[in-house]
C-alpha cells in the first residue's frame, strides 16, 4: 500500500481559505487530474492528469508529517478519480481529511471527515451540453447521504441563485446550514465587487456565505 504511486501536483501548508473550517491551518495535497474544464478554474496547472510528479504513499506521507498538522486537505483537480485515493486516505487516517471535490464521482467508505462537494452551475460550462458532465445529481445524492459534508457554490450573479436552490431540490435531502454561496473571482477586486450580492442572495435563503481568503491574503502557499 505504501508503494503505491500517486501523481501529486503539490503540496503545501497553508491556510484553508474556503467552507466550513476556513482559517484553519491544513496541509493541502493537490492531485493532477480532471476531466472537467471549468471557465474559472484556478488551478488549471493541475488539469492534466500527466501534470506534477509521482509519489508514494510513503513519501506523501512523509512530506505531510513535516509540517505536523492536524488537518489535511486532499484537492486537485479532481482526487475522486484518483483509483489510489481509498489507499491515500487509508495511509493518513490519523489526520482530519477534508476532500475537494466537485462532486462528479461518488466512491464508498473512504476515511474523510469533511466532503466538500462543489457542485458546477451552469457559469462555470463552456457550453450548454456541459451539463450532463458537470453535474451528477446521483453521485451528489450519495456522497451527501455517505459523508459528513457541505455544499459550496460559486455565484456569479443573482439569477445563479435559482440554479443552486434546483439543485438542492433534486438532491432532495441536503441540510441548508451545509450550503455555502461564495463569489465567482480570480482577484481581490473580483471577490470585493462580488461579495455584497453574495451575502445578500445568502441572507435572503439561510445559506451561509463562504469567503475565499487565498485571495484576500494574496497567494498563500507556501510558507
Ligand atoms: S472541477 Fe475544479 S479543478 Fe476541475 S476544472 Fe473545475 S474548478 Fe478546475
Amino acid at each position: 500500500m505504501q508503494n503505491a504511486e500517486i501523481k501529486i501536483s503539490e503540496i503545501f501548508y497553508s491556510i484553508q481559505g474556503e467552507g466550513l473550517l476556513a482559517g484553519r491551518p491544513s496541509v493541502f495535497i493537490r492531485l493532477a487530474g480532471c476531466p472537467l474544464r471549468c471557465k474559472f478554474c484556478d488551478t488549471n496547472y493541475a488539469l492534466d492528469s500527466s501534470a506534477g510528479k509521482k509519489m508514494t504513499i510513503a513519501e506523501i506521507k512523509e512530506q505531510v508529517k513535516k509540517y505536523k498538522p492536524k488537518y489535511i486537505v486532499i484537492t486537485g483537480g479532481e482526487p475522486m478519480i484518483s483509483p489510489d485515493l481509498p489507499l491515500l486516505c487509508k495511509s493518513l487516517k490519523n489526520f482530519h481529511i477534508t476532500i475537494e471535490t466537485s462532486g462528479i464521482k461518488f466512491l464508498p467508505r473512504l476515511k474523510c471527515n469533511l466532503m466538500s462537494i462543489g457542485p458546477k452551475l451552469s457559469n462555470a460550462y463552456l457550453k450548454k451540453s456541459d451539463k450532463k458532465r458537470y453535474l451528477k445529481i446521483d453521485h451528489l445524492k450519495k456522497l451527501i447521504k455517505e459523508y459528513d459534508y457541505q455544499l459550496k457554490f460559486v455565484v456569479e450573479k443573482a439569477k445563479d441563485i435559482a440554479e443552486v436552490k434546483q439543485i438542492i431540490e433534486e438532491i432532495k435531502t441536503v441540510d441548508c446550514s451545509k450550503v455555502l454561496l461564495m463569489p465567482q473571482a480570480k482577484n481581490l477586486s473580483q471577490y470585493l465587487n462580488r461579495s455584497p450580492l453574495v451575502a445578500r442572495l445568502c441572507k435572503e435563503n439561510g445559506f451561509t456565505f463562504s469567503p475565499r481568503l487565498q485571495l484576500v491574503f494574496g497567494e498563500i502557499k507556501p510558507v
